[in-house]
């Protein structure tokens, strides 16, 4: 199973020399597996743009691509990529999308929304020539996506819910859990059970332990709850993700350093860490 990192971002995107080492896009990450290679999308936030780019230079560029889409929540940082993705324009492109609502429909009319033309020049979804076949996502629900099975949970996020995914393929499991911001007592115990004993958990990281308590409200996590987590999870690996957008990569790094520690302090030694950075893949 190969993950890839096209947007590691949180809430917008923030270009420029001081996060470049990181990367300014918001949250999108791919996961392939399979024999042919099949391909799974999680978030469409700006980050979608880059992989659309490159897609096209393969079956995506001929209207013979296939591909699930699966989103967290349709906050802007997961879904403003989405009206800029080259192979949605191209006819004979199948995509699957899958996210939270009560119906399918319901998911749609955010989707559509979105192109509605106060916001794009794309006026509707039924513009955008590829086919696309949208399913709500129930909180446990489970579904087969080709060779994947997954599974979506919902965490609280702020005044709303994002889901969490455990994607299952070839014997390796990887889970993408962002934008998580849990009561005192952390994730609920149907939700360690969707993180446990991954062979990489990523997960949310927006905030230094410092900057926490003053932003809780949002619906985050600190690095510290982050690293907590994944020791009471027996995950193999933590991948910190979703950075907040005033950070520099001085202080990322920063974060990678208070993440170790505090694996380290408190019995998650043999769980390693990667940070998330643009472009950059995963092999599980
Ligand atoms: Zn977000």
């Amino acid at each position: 199973m190969k993950i890839q990192f096209w947007g590691v971002r949180g809430s917008i995107p923030a270009p420029g020399p001081e996060t470049a080492a990181y990367g300014g896009n918001t949250s999108c990450v791919t996961v392939r597996a399979g024999k042919p290679e099949e391909l799974v999308i999680i978030d469409a936030g700006t980050g979608l743009y880059g992989l659309g780019r490159q897609l096209v230079q393969g079956p995506f560029g001929k209207g013979e691509g296939r591909g699930t889409v699966l989103l967290s929540h349709a906050h802007w940082d997961h879904i403003q990529g989405f009206p800029f993705f080259a192979p949605v324009f191209i006819p004979g492109n199948r995509f699957t999308i899958y996210g939270p609502s009560r119906s399918s429909g319901m998911l749609e009319g955010i989707l559509e929304g979105q192109m509605n033309p106060h916001f794009s020049p794309i006026y509707t979804l039924k513009n955008m020539g590829a086919q696309l076949e949208i399913h709500a996502v129930g909180d446990g629900q489970a579904f087969r996506s080709g060779s994947f099975k997954v599974t979506g949970r919902l965490n609280p996020h702020g005044t709303t819910s994002a889901l969490a995914y455990r994607i299952e393929a070839q014997g390796r499991t990887f889970v993408y859990a962002s934008d998580a911001g849990y009561p005192d007592e952390g994730p609920t115990p149907e939700m360690l059970e969707l993180y446990a004993d991954a062979d990489a958990l990523l997960h949310d990281c927006t905030y230094t332990e410092e900057d926490w308590p003053a932003r809780r409200a949002r619906g985050f996590s600190s690095v510290v709850q982050a690293a907590d987590v994944a020791i009471r999870a027996r995950v193999a690996r933590l991948v910190m993700f979703h950075y907040d957008q005033d950070y520099a990569d001085a202080q990322v790094d920063g974060m990678v350093s208070a993440c170790r520690r505090r694996l380290d302090e408190n019995g998650g030694e043999r769980i390693e860490l990667v940070a998330a950075r643009e472009g950059e893949e995963l092999e599980l």
